[in-house]
């Protein structure tokens, strides 16, 4: 008996099955050789509209399985993909016919408070990293869901609520294990593998599996103050103006984003924003919540709110507050993405307009306030080249029916054209949208002077281009 998957040069690939059974059998997870409907995985792809079913599933336990999976892919010439958290708005974590790396079972976090350092495995769920952080008062910047995956994220660079204090979460980064292309386990640092430790902050999952990552944490909560003052949509202009003067003077310590949405009926949540169309201004303060409060009253007061959720409030909540937002396996999701220079009178009108139009109730339009610790860092020190533009403006479309896909998918193109003439015309990957659209484009804009240097880094580590599933960086020749 044979089985057919897609290779990685997009031809079939008949495997025996003593192949398949000699890889199982190596195994202290589990492999799986049929395609799975997505309740039946343990992590499910977070986007609907990437329904790849992979032909083999491997459900690795430790970095041991992760060396076997690659070293059979590459054996076999076989297509894969890397699942960490699959949280991919693009579906880069999933693949028809192929071979795919799940890291669910892979969610261990270890603290080490004296050091103050966390280290944790490679498919672990932000939730997993505050839960054992915060128990102790620490953090470090991840983002802002906590069913978000700490690899994909990491890997792209990573924004949260305490980006402008403490950077990003790839800067945060002081030590990773990945099992490159050839097999083999490395350790990238500043010490060890300098190029690869590079590439690893920013460059996506181009260079390897990373089966751990070292992070460095930081004094936080567990009490912070929180801005979340809910105004009426039909005031943005207004709130974006106001908001424009606030973050030209706000410290370091305040990071804070205008998010535009039709609040559900939440049992709990006050009448008045029931299917209300709305613009919250969310803002953190890293420090003392006391101070904190005092810091971020203006964002209170940019118009009349209708309900203001403002107060201290433990991070973890904070971390966790829009979880019920954003289910896998629910949202059909076409995100893009634009950095800006400046927050013109043009730009505000521009992103007004996308945000009144909206064609879902669940689609929103979010601009956030960059710069503080993400530009203290040199574009060229790390891959992640994207630091000084102090605004990027994100149109997340999402919605349920596929009747809509074309649609809403034309819409977000729309509107992102009409705000990326006021754009610097670069893009955060993370926030890519579908998987059939020239990739090149963004990481030619994302990487700048960068894609030189990762296309080098990449020839070195994944001559064949291995793990092309992902944001693809081209082997330099
Ligand atoms: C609801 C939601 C909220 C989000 N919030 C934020 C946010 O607050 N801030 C932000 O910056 N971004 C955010 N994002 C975007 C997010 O950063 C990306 O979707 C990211 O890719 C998710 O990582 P993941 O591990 O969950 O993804 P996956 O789908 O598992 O993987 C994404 C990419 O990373 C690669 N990869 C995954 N694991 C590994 C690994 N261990 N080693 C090597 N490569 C790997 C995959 O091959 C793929 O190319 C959000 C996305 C969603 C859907």
């Amino acid at each position: 008996m044979t089985i057919t998957l897609t290779g990685v040069d997009g031809a079939s690939r008949q495997l025996t099955d003593e192949a398949v059974e000699a890889l199982r059998a190596g195994l202290r997870g589990s492999l799986l050789d049929r395609p799975l409907d997505p309740e039946q995985e343990p992590r499910p792809a977070w986007n609907p509209m990437h329904d790849g079913r992979a032909a083999l599933t491997a459900r690795c336990s430790g970095t041991a399985d992760v060396v076997d999976a690659v070293r059979f892919a590459r054996e076999h010439g076989l297509l894969v993909a890397v699942r960490g958290g699959g949280h991919s708005v693009s579906g880069l974590s999933t693949v028809s016919d192929g071979l795919l790396i799940d890291l669910s079972a892979m969610n261990g976090v270890q603290v080490d408070p004296l050091r103050r350092l966390a280290h944790v495995q490679g498919g672990a769920l932000w939730g997993d990293v505050d839960r054992e952080t915060q128990v102790i008062g620490l953090a470090t910047p991840g983002g802002v869901v906590s069913d978000t995956g700490v690899a994909g994220l990491t890997l792209g660079g990573g924004y949260g609520w305490l980006r402008r204090r403490y950077g990003l979460s790839s800067d945060n980064l002081v030590e990773a294990q990945v099992v490159c292309a050839d097999g083999t386990v490395r350790t990238a640092s500043a010490d060890s593998e300098p190029d690869l430790f590079w590439a690893l902050r920013g460059g996506g999952g181009n260079f390897g599996v990373v089966t751990s990552f070292t992070f460095r944490l930081h004094p936080v909560g567990p009490i912070v103050a929180f801005a979340a003052p809910f105004y009426p949509l039909e005031d943005l202009r207004q709130i974006l103006e106001g908001w424009r003067d606030y973050t030209a003077t706000a410290p370091d310590d305040v990071t804070s984003v205008v998010l535009t949405i039709t609040f559900p009926a939440v049992p709990g949540m006050p009448e008045v924003i029931h299917d209300r169309r709305v613009a919250i201004v969310g803002g953190v303060y890293a420090g003392d919540p006391d101070r904190g409060a005092e810091v971020l009253a203006p964002l209170r007061e940019l118009a009349t709110p209708l309900f203001d959720m403002s107060g201290p409030t433990p991070f973890t909540a904070v971390q966790s507050g829009f979880d019920a937002f954003f289910p896998r396996q629910t949202l059909r999701s076409y995100w893009k993405s634009q950095y800006l220079d400046s927050l013109s009178d043009e730009a505000i009108a521009a992103i007004d307009a996308a945000a009144q139009d909206r064609p879902a109730p669940i689609t929103l339009v979010n601009t956030f306030h960059m710069g503080g610790a993400l530009s203290a860092v040199d574009p060229e020190s790390t891959a992640f080249a994207q630091r000084q533009p102090p605004y990027m403006v994100s149109i997340d479309g999402m919605w349920t029916d596929p009747d809509q896909d074309r649609s809403i998918v034309s819409w977000v193109r729309s509107r992102w054209d009409e705000v990326r003439k006021h754009g610097t015309g670069a893009v955060y990957l993370n926030f890519t949208g579908l998987d059939d659209e020239p990739v090149r484009a963004g990481t030619d804009t994302a990487f700048g002077r960068n894609l030189l240097r990762l296309g080098q880094v990449k020839a070195q580590y994944d001559p064949t281009n291995l793990f092309q599933v992902n944001n693809n960086v081209t082997p330099a020749s």
